[in-house]
């Protein structure tokens, strides 16, 4: 009796154990995402196992039902299908394939899997059907994504770079030549600031689709990012030349491009060309390059296309060095100011000095504003040397001041990059107050260009300074796009006469009379002008004729150190 009883209780315990195990294996094989099919040759069975329905809308039951799988796959992927399915029959252990189906648009994988006996006889078989539906997109994605710019369908930069370097392995082999040409957008920023990123991207798309027909045998094009298309070309000569890819592309520009919105955009593009083995013989150092010759292109005016040349490279990394020098610079506060004295014209009586900023360098080398503001202006560091120039001269300011009392006019350089620090004009305010300087004694000096890049915001802050009593002054008059008409609107106080229109007063008819009428327009608008740049004697006596109401220039005193103006403080004061 003990022993029986003993039997059943350890039969039980097996059949929950085996119970336990079953429900674990159906847990499994349901969260596996999975289909199984599972066969016993003893039994001759099939029986499905876990997400059977996923896959297919009819059962199985024996080796037989297995050809309705057939009539449901892709017509390529029966043969294969049936292969792995009967593997047994080549004494096979396991095999994998994959199959779509034909009308749901599944991919699935397939996996066989036999287990023989001693005698090498099959027992059992268990085949899977997994989806990969999902996982075989993505990788068409990743794949796509890897070669090619989602916004225009070119190919993206990486594959472009690679594929360059395979025509520069070829060219080196062949004895020929590449060249890569480098374009950017004009004012893209202006386009998109005015319609928006979405129209930007429209305009970027349709831009790419044109230059998609220009693809050819040994023509590959490319889109970089925001605004910048590169395109190669292996052995450059006839339809495939730069040339006539670049007539192609301005015949293209002449017309406007047509935005689903409606608006009407007209395009005009800087290109940069460099041509290996020229210019450079490595794939990135190429396109860096066409890169900076289509920078220099832009510098040049826009709507260009120029060709690589020794001097741009050179031009290019003296500009790096100054900018890295600059920042050191800016560290060590490597400045100085110089003052240029301002005089009324008729009596030659100091109206006031123009703050000019000097830079020597660590070998002592000087090296000229007008090379360094504008590489300040583009990195950033305008903004702490321009808030310098502003306190020292001020400070210096408050020195001559106190020790001569003479009334006179500051007039400080400010590029737009200062005027557009949302603080710019509190920080002038706290250094007029820490130095006790009056409104009225403070001109800033702006140029046109400022004005056209952001004119709402700029001349918005223009109106509040001089509300407050400081004076604007517009520099470069006659160098920029200006007419007469235009300045009627704009809240300045001051015109100073560009030193080119100076240069050449004297010997040139038709500058005179646009001087003369400029200078006589100007007075009835109420405006002071300035006449800069004057080095001669009969260049001062003719403004003095014309009415010119101030004079600046070597002809009565060169930029020069505070100690230098303190003398001509004395003499003005004696
Ligand atoms: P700008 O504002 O037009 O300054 C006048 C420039 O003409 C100065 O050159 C001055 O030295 C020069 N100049 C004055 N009279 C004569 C003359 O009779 N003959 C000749 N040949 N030149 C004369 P500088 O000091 O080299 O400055 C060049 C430019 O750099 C300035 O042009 C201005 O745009 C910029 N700059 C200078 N200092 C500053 C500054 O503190 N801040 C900013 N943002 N820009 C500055
Ligand atoms: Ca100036
Ligand atoms: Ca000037």
């Amino acid at each position: 009796m003990e022993g029986l009883k003993y039997q059943v209780d350890l039969l039980n315990a097996m059949n929950e154990k085996l119970a336990r195990e079953g429900k674990m294996l159906r847990l499994i094989c349901e969260t596996s995402n999975s289909a199984f099919l599972y066969y016993n040759y003893e039994e001759q069975q099939l029986r499905t196992i876990a997400n059977w329905d996923h896959f297919f809308d009819f059962t199985v039951t024996d080796m037989h039902d297995l050809g309705r799988l057939y009539d449901c796959v892709e017509e390529k992927y029966v043969i294969p299908l049936k292969e792995v399915l009967f593997i047994d029959e080549q004494k096979l252990k396991s095999q994998t394939i994959e199959v779509k189906l034909k009308e749901r648009r599944l991919c699935i994988e397939v996996e066989v899997n036999v287990v023989y006996d001693t005698m090498d006889n099959p027992t059992d078989k268990v085949i899977r059907f997994k989806d990969v539906t999902k996982f075989n997109s993505q990788n068409d994605e990743l794949t796509y994504m890897a070669y090619y710019d989602m916004l225009t369908g070119l190919y993206n930069r990486n594959y472009f770079v690679r594929l360059l370097g395979e025509y520069i392995r070829r060219a080196e082999e062949e004895n020929e030549t590449v060249a890569v040409m480098f374009m950017d957008f004009d004012d893209f920023r202006r386009i998109n600031d005015g319609m928006g990123i979405i129209s930007g991207d429209e305009l970027v798309q349709m831009f790419g689709q044109f230059l998609s027909d220009l693809i050819g045998d040994n023509v590959i094009i490319s889109h970089f990012n925001s605004d910048i298309f590169c395109i190669g070309i292996y052995s450059p000569c006839g339809a495939r030349s730069v040339e006539t890819i670049y007539r192609t592309i301005r015949e293209r520009l002449k017309k406007p491009f047509k935005l689903s919105e409606g608006q009407e955009i007209f395009l005009t593009i800087s290109v940069g060309v460099a041509e290996y083995p020229e210019a450079a013989a490595k794939t990135l150092e190429l396109i860096n390059c066409a890169e900076i010759v289509m920078f220099k292109a832009k510098n040049m005016g826009k709507d260009k296309i120029l060709y690589f040349d020794g001097t741009i490279l050179d031009d290019f990394l003296k500009k790096i060095k100054i900018e890295n020098k600059l920042k050191d610079a800016v560290f060590e506060q490597n400045f100085t100011m110089y003052y240029q004295p301002q005089f009324h014209t008729t009596d030659k009586v100091l109206r006031g000095v123009e703050a000019l900023i000097r830079w020597r360098d660590d070998n002592g080398k000087m090296i000229s504003p007008a090379v360094f503001i504008p590489i300040a202006e583009k990195n950033g560091a305008i903004v702490p040397i321009g808030t310098w120039v502003i306190e020292e001269s001020l400070r210096a300011f408050a020195g001559w001041k106190r020790k001569y009392h003479y009334p006179m006019i500051m007039s400080l350089n400010v590029s737009a990059i200062q005027y557009r620090q949302p603080d710019f004009i509190e920080k002038v305010l706290r250094l007029m107050e820490k130095y006790d300087i009056a409104p009225s004694e403070i001109e800033l000096e702006i140029t046109e260009s400022i004005l056209i890049d952001d004119f709402t915001d700029i001349t918005e802050k223009l109106v509040t300074l001089r509300d407050i009593g400081i004076k604007i002054s517009l520099d470069d008059f006659g160098t920029g796009y200006s007419s007469l008409a235009y300045l009627k609107g704009l809240p300045i106080d001051t015109l100073k006469i560009d030193k080119s229109f100076i240069d050449t007063v004297i010997t040139d008819e038709n500058t005179r009379i646009i001087t003369e009428s400029i200078i006589y327009m100007v007075k009835k608008l109420g405006f002071e002008t300035i006449a800069e740049g004057v080095e001669t004697e009969e260049q001062y006596r003719y403004l003095n004729e014309i009415d010119c109401d101030n004079i600046q220039g070597y002809f009565l005193g060169k930029p020069m150190p505070s100690d230098k103006i303190e003398n001509l403080l004395a003499d003005m004061t004696a």
